[in-house]
């Protein structure tokens, strides 16, 4: 059955169940409703579907036909599998309303964000269609040797099955990233979706088989980390590209040792935003919201830990309370909602926990924001803004991944980048300031995948993705994307052979 009617929320009996497995075009049920778990909407508490778990049988016919697909995805010339690419960026667009309502009545995200995501999935899509035309990405290369009686010559061929885990916080937008790559290589897929955001990759995967993709290349198996964990151990499996906690990412990274799977681990973080004393003021408060705040704070990339330069400090802290009091905390049926909840009831208790542990250790919340309109039993959770912690203190170091800001003072460009670098993470981080010289020297030294220097986190397909230190291994996004789905091979021959 297809997750079709996301506004449903009548008696729990007559909910759409979404099938365990989607293997070779066909969704396969579960026998029975044991391990049978609940999707609700975060906005509103309701259980709106159910989903099945895959079994192991299950996660092993799914691989298996990820397998037997593969030689002939690989052999489809690279122009076809640009052009049916093409017609997913094609199909996401014109099916743009229906996967902006999925995620607002999933996950609860605003309007706005819910629309950004889909914008991402097609720009995806459209980017690996025309990377699939760059002869570059694909063909053979001649390697020039010192030794005229050889030829080398360079090729990049697809790993094989990739499996492909997400999490819940960005799901269709995650699943794209590594789609797109993933089928410009040549690679066939199986995707393990959240079992709490699934209903976004059914609506993304229905679109991929309208789009021409043929059925096998991508399989989806359904559940939680358990499916996850079996999927990674599979023999048949070359690759896992792994999105999620550093946590599970451990795990994953010694599941993949016995097979030497390759590997892919995008992970957590715990990023800075710096403001600098000659900071545009207005530009330094919008970037430390949205930082801290876009998608309820549930950001691999959120800038919790903001460093302000203390002669701007009183100044910032009274702008920052005005703006994020100013922030509408609803569901995505109010139309000014500019912050969503939660994902689950289980999360936020897991941040409610994690903000009392700060404040039992020292941490001081500066302020708060608050929660328009309660209509319901949303999982929402008002911002929460915590004054110069301890360099030890828990929110300081730790990953929230909740709407909880920290906001320290510094008194030099040394004392910020230490600060910003003193951290385990490297995922991202801004610098505001108008000084060109002094951006070149924190874009220099700052130890993070990607650092914006005046700008909102913008994301393009083209700019790689992914972090130093426990923020994970390797690349998604733009060239590094690609080849992260690809082997690196090379011959030599006699020359005149
Ligand atoms: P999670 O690690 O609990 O789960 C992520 C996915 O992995 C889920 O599909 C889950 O079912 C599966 N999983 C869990 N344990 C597994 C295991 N042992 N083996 C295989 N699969 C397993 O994370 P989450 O709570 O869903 O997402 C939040 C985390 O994701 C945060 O830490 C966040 O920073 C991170 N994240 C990182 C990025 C990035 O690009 N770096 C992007 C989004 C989210």
């Amino acid at each position: 059955m297809k997750f079709d009617s996301p506004l449903r929320s009548s008696t729990t009996a007559d909910l759409p169940v979404l099938p365990a497995a989607r293997i070779a075009g066909r969704d396969v049920h579960a026998c029975d409703a044991a391990g049978r778990s609940a999707i609700c909407n975060a906005a509103t508490g309701a259980t709106i579907a159910w989903q099945d778990t895959a079994s192991a049988a299950q996660i092993d016919e799914a691989v298996r036909a990820a397998r037997a697909s593969f030689e002939a995805w690989r052999a489809t010339a690279a122009a076809l599998r640009s052009a049916i690419l093409h017609k997913v960026a094609e199909c996401v667009e014109a099916q743009r309303a229906r996967l902006v309502d999925v995620q607002m009545h999933v996950s609860g995200k605003p309007r706005a964000e819910a629309e950004t995501d889909v914008s991402d999935v097609a720009a995806t899509f459209t980017y690996y269609a025309d990377l699939c035309n760059e002869a570059a990405a694909f063909s053979t290369e001649a390697v020039v040797v010192p030794d005229a009686s050889v030829a080398a010559e360079r090729f990049y061929d697809p790993v094989g099955v990739a499996a492909l885990i997400v999490p819940w916080n960005f799901p269709m937008v995650t699943s794209a990233w590594k789609i797109a790559p993933a089928l410009a290589a040549g690679c066939t897929v199986v995707l393990k979706p959240s079992e709490l955001t699934s209903p976004a990759e059914h609506a993304l995967v229905d679109l991929l088989a309208q789009a021409g993709v043929p059925n096998g290349v991508v399989n989806v198996v359904n559940g939680g980390a358990e499916v996850g964990a079996r999927l990674t151990t599979h023999p048949l499996v070359d690759k896992i590209s792994f999105t999620g906690s550093t946590a599970a990412g451990r795990h994953v990274m010694r599941a993949a040792a016995d097979d030497m799977k390759r590997l892919t681990l995008e992970l957590g973080g715990k990023s800075a935003l710096i403001v600098r004393e000659d900071a545009d003021f207005d530009l330094a408060v919008s970037l430390a919201v949205g930082g801290a705040f876009t998608n309820a704070g549930q950001m691999c990339s959120a800038t919790s830990r903001i460093l302000v330069h203390d002669r701007l400090y009183r100044k910032f802290m009274a702008a920052f309370e005005t703006a994020v009091r100013a922030l509408v905390v609803a569901s995505p049926q109010t139309s000014n909602a500019t912050m969503g909840p939660l994902i689950s009831r289980a999360h936020r208790m897991r941040v409610q926990a994690l903000v009392e542990r700060g404040l039992e250790t020292g941490a001081r919340v500066a302020f708060h924001g608050q929660i328009a309109a309660r209509a319901d039993d949303g999982f929402f959770m008002a911002p929460v803004v915590v004054a110069e912690p301890a360099v030890d203190n828990p929110l300081w170091t730790d990953e929230v991944f909740g709407p909880v800001a920290c906001v320290k003072s510094f008194r030099s460009d040394a004392d910020a980048i230490a600060l910003a670098n003193d951290t385990r993470y490297g995922l991202v981080a801004t610098v505001v300031t108008q000084c060109e010289e002094m951006a070149r020297r924190y874009r220099q030294q700052l130890r993070a995948g990607l650092v914006w220097h005046n700008t909102p986190q913008f994301i393009f397909a083209q700019v790689s993705w992914g972090g130093f230190g426990l923020s994970g291994i390797g690349r998604e996004l733009g060239l590094a994307g690609l080849r992260s789905y690809q082997e690196l091979r090379h011959t030599i021959t006699l020359a005149g052979c």
